[in-house]
């Protein structure tokens, strides 16, 4: 069972079936409450009108729905829009509604991606980016990842055909809560996401990949890699120190021969750290050896921060060694879907009771 507040859609059809049947209830009562939730959209219990009063008020006084209060939004309904959520013990997450002209690779696809959160704050203190800069407060429920996709979903009224766990936080470091989230939202009793358009971005936890490549479920994978060299790594990604890049890409060979799919790394180019054609020359070896694409993100400035973005033709020659070699890697330029770069800032700001217009928030 999810932690306390319980939030409906962390339940799971069986943890449904188990709870009215200690309330001495019949089975289907479990499948109603799903059906409420996931199909009809409820966002109370008083709206389930074909279970008893008296059922209704046990959920009531035992759940919350898991609809989340939204602090701001900013963007518009054709643009990138971030939601800051806020969480029932008043912490802040963000939620990011990827356009459906662009998915995130800002590749047209004609679908609507949600990247979504999996912890509030994070620990892994990659030196790039604004969700390290805050620390580590706690990982979401799966309830509390659920409810990030049902309130994007409730308050544009737009369906989500994709999600990226790309937000704030290393899903891999809360894989029990992500496994029951990802269940959840692929379950034709849930959410019925395909679970080919669900994305889990890590920095690289090894022994993490390899336990959620035996899940029984075709996600799909992301690697923040930004280096091609244990030493180049380790400046920006400290958890490289911990799980090296050889000790990575062992863990890689591992998901392939369970899911046999393409994996993707991500790149954030920063200038002077990990844009020379070197690293690229590196980067185009290590990735042949398995079937992967390069996604390069020139770094997008976070305040406080000292890291800069290579100008375009450090770029494109970086791009260049990689095609050159046959990698599939494509640049993701435009702006307000280079959402990963800048994780994590809008609910610094917001910490920081720091006002700033919409238009100048980053993707
Ligand atoms: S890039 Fe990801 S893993 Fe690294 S600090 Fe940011 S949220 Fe955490």
């Amino acid at each position: 069972m999810p932690d306390s507040p319980q939030i409906a859609y962390g339940m799971t059809l069986d943890d449904w079936i188990e709870w009215m049947e200690e309330r001495d209830q019949p089975k289907f009562r479990a499948k109603q409450v799903v059906e409420w939730l996931f199909e009809k959209r409820v966002s109370s219990f008083d709206e389930m009108t074909n279970l008893s009063r008296d059922l209704r008020d046990q959920l009531i006084g035992e759940f919350t729905i898991g609809l989340l209060p939204t602090v701001r939004l900013t963007g518009s309904q054709d643009t990138t829009r971030k939601f800051l959520f806020q969480l029932h013990d008043s912490r802040l997450i963000e939620t990011v509604k990827i356009p459906a002209n662009a998915n995130f690779d800002g590749e047209r696809s004609g679908r609507l991606t949600l990247c979504v959160s999996s912890q509030v704050g994070c620990a892994y203190d990659c030196k790039f980016c604004a969700s390290g800069l805050a620390g580590f407060t706690r990982n979401l429920s799966a309830g509390e990842i659920v409810s990030q996709v049902m309130t994007a979903e409730h308050e544009t009224g737009d369906k989500v055909r994709n999600i990226v766990f790309m937000g704030m936080g290393e899903p891999l470091a809360n894989l029990t809560n992500l496994t029951r989230a990802l269940t959840i939202l692929n379950a034709d009793w849930g959410m019925n996401l395909g679970a080919r358009h669900m994305t889990v971005s890590t920095s690289g936890l090894a022994p993490q990949i390899e336990k959620l490549a035996t899940i029984p479920m075709q996600i799909r994978l992301a690697i923040s890699l930004h280096g091609a060299t244990d030493g180049v790594r380790e400046r920006i990604m400290p958890v490289n120190k911990k799980y090296s890049i050889n000790r990575l890409f062992e863990a890689l060979e591992v998901w392939f021969r369970h899911k046999k799919q393409m994996i993707t790394f991500e790149y954030i180019l920063i200038e002077g750290v990990n844009d020379s054609v070197e690293q690229a020359a590196i980067l185009a070896k290590r990735v042949k050896s398995l079937h992967a694409k390069v996604n390069l993100i020139p770094y997008n400035t976070v305040e406080g921060l000292p890291w800069k973005r290579p100008d375009i033709p450090a770029q494109d020659a970086f791009l260049r060694v990689l095609s050159n070699a046959n990698i599939t890697a494509t640049i993701r330029r435009e702006k307000g879907h280079d959402i990963d770069a800048a994780c994590g800032q809008l609910r610094l700001q917001e910490d920081e009771g720091l006002e700033r217009p919409a238009s100048s928030a980053q993707g």
